[in-house]
């Protein structure tokens, strides 16, 4: 393939084309136009890399020509060089402010029009040259926007974020950063009660909030639908003016109160910590204060990544521990006050880890109700309350009741009621020997469905207890609807029994009214002796605290529970000889 420029000689003196193509002949392909018009035409039909143009052509004028080829796209940028230009002041000017690169004038002696048109040609193509550059550069510029930022938004994007604050702050050493890392809550509910167009709209005007607070010090992005990362310099936001900003935004587009962002905030110690995993404490900080009314941020410390690592580990080895026996009952006798003996007992398990020792229930078994673990605690726990009533007996031949903890999370379950009658009818018992402690927060987060199984709890023969009771919100009125037997007074009341009078008013009214209803008192958390004599004056009799006793292992109790059987006895005996 020919790759020789091609170039146009135009002109209507044959001699001079013949001079001219006979110079240019080897380095360029020469085509000809013999006529203003022709030249026109050939220039338009492209590829010409340079143009030799006679000025005095009898059709068209030279500086026609020129005018027509600046403002022909496909001619505007090749070089011409004006042929044969009148040899007078001011002229060569003339034509070079029209457009031309250069001109020549007859005779064209060889070496000097090669010289004056390589010139030419070399300096287009740098012109050419740059101006590529500059349209791929633009192009890169584009692209990168494109890759970097997040379509929706403009910010910048999660990937891109991770990499610049990266580099921000391993290159900024002096400064100490932190991430805030924001996330809306029901966020979902914007969407799905409007139109998308909202929800995109809220994430627009957002974006743009976050970018302008941040301004030239760090970096905002969004990570992904409606979670934010900002790194900024440290103590660089005032926390509470950043939410009330935000705040004011949503309430502009008219978003409901309650759809708010909320923050977590990590203060960067290590800046060569991986950024996702500063984003990761920041959310951990977040998850501390989503959906609080009243506090809108948090920032991350160490305790919170123990309290994850911990979760992890109770999720992982939970149903292992089930398998292996590493769940234990304890039991805590309840006692009556008058008689000093025990009436009953609370079954609270203990999860005795092979390495890490005890495990407070209170630690895991918020996190089993939330995976649905719980009820295989729980019926492992009633099955083995079960078998140790069925046991004492056997040996003792008594039983005295014990009560275990129903979460609301059994009862979603079918069966529950199938289940729990055929314990007792396989482990030879009355229903009456379990007593059932449902929370009054259950009552209250499900009322109907709870109130209805716990009737037929009761019509099958077992005796539900309302488990801390006062703890919550029902109120004294709530009482009478209630279907249970037994009120368990939360240990937040006997607490305040030293501080005011008013709870001692309100702990006595509720005694005056359970009783007028007909329900039995236990009360919990019982420590001191001063609790138990204002107890005992406003007519507590059943005792369940440390007072008495701390739950005991399992077969502790058996032997406290078979002493004071007969003990009991011994009484009786006594009595009735005297
Ligand atoms: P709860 O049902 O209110 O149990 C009473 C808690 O108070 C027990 O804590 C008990 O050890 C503690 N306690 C008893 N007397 C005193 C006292 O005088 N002073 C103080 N400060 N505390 C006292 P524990 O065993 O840590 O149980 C915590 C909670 O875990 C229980 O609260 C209950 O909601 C739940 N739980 C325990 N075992 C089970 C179970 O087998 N199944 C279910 N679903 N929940 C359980
Ligand atoms: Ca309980
Ligand atoms: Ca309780």
């Amino acid at each position: 393939m020919d790759d020789r420029p091609v170039m146009l000689l135009a002109s209507d003196v044959e001699s001079e084309r013949e001079t001219l193509a006979s110079i240019f002949q080897d380095n360029f392909i020469i085509r000809e136009a013999s006529s203003g018009k022709e030249a026109i035409s050939v220039a338009q039909e492209g590829n010409i890399s340079i143009i030799l143009l006679r000025f005095p052509m009898e059709d068209i004028g030279g500086p026609e020509i020129l005018t027509t080829f600046k403002k022909d796209p496909m001619v505007q940028d090749v070089p011409v060089i004006a042929l044969d230009i009148p040899d007078k002041p001011g002229c060569a000017e003339r034509v070079v402010e029209l457009g031309a690169a250069d001109f020549l004038r007859p005779p064209y002696p060889p070496a000097l029009a090669r010289i004056r048109v390589r010139n030419v040609m070399a300096n287009t193509e740098n012109e050419w040259r740059k101006l590529e550059q500059r349209a791929k550069d633009q192009q890169i510029v584009e692209m990168n926007r494109y890759i970097e930022r997040d379509s929706l938004t403009g910010i910048l994007n999660r990937e891109t974020f991770y990499r610049r604050v990266a580099t921000l702050m391993q290159t900024n050493s002096t400064t100490e950063y932190c991430i805030i890392y924001l996330n809306i809550n029901f966020f979902k509910v914007i969407n799905d009660q409007y139109r998308v167009e909202m929800g995109d709209l809220v994430l627009k005007t957002s974006a743009a909030y976050f970018k302008s607070v941040v301004g030239d010090d760090g970096y905002a992005a969004r990570i992904e639908a409606d979670r934010f990362a900002l790194c900024v310099p440290k103590d660089s936001i005032e926390m509470d003016s950043f939410i009330a900003g935000i705040d004011g935004i949503l309430e502009g587009l008219s978003v409901p109160h309650n759809i708010r962002f909320y923050a977590g905030i990590y203060p960067v110690e290590n800046a060569f910590l991986p950024v996702d995993q500063m984003c990761d404490r920041a959310h951990m900080a977040l998850n501390q204060v989503k959906g609080n009314y009243l506090q809108r941020y948090a920032y991350y410390d160490k305790s919170m990544r123990d309290t994850m690592f911990e979760e992890q580990m109770i999720t992982r080895d939970m149903e292992y521990a089930l398998a292996h026996r590493q769940f234990h009952v304890y039991l805590q006798p309840i006692y009556n006050l008058h008689t000093n003996h025990i009436v009953s007992a609370e079954a609270l398990v203990r999860w005795i880890h092979p390495e890490k020792g005890m495990i407070s229930p209170g630690k895991f078994i918020p996190i089993f109700e939330q995976n649905g673990f719980i009820t295989h605690l729980d019926r492992f726990i009633w099955e083995e309350v079960c078998r140790t009533l069925h046991d004492f007996r056997q040996e003792y031949g008594t039983v005295v009741p014990v009560s275990v903890n129903l979460s609301r999370v059994d009862f979603y379950q079918a069966d529950l009621m199938d289940f729990l009658l055929g314990l007792v009818h396989r482990y030879g018992l009355q229903p009456r020997d379990l007593k059932l402690e449902v929370t009054e927060s259950a009552y209250t987060e499900n009322p109907r469905q709870i109130m209805e199984i716990v009737r037929q709890f009761r019509h099958h023969g077992f005796l539900v207890l309302m488990d801390d009771f006062g703890s919550g919100y029902s109120s004294l009125n709530m009482l009478k609807e209630l279907p249970v037997d037994i009120l368990k007074i939360d240990m937040a009341f006997v607490r305040n029994i030293e501080k005011g009078r008013r709870a001692r008013i309100i702990l006595a009214s509720i005694v005056q009214m359970a009783k007028r209803l007909g329900m039995d008192i236990v009360v919990e958390g019982v420590e001191t002796k001063e609790q138990i004599d204002y107890l005992d004056s406003v007519g507590c009799e059943d005792i369940q605290g440390y007072y008495f006793s701390k739950p005991l292992p399992r077969q502790e109790y058996v032997e406290k529970l078979a002493a004071d059987v007969k003990a009991q006895k011994e009484e009786q005996e006594e009595k009735q000889k005297s």
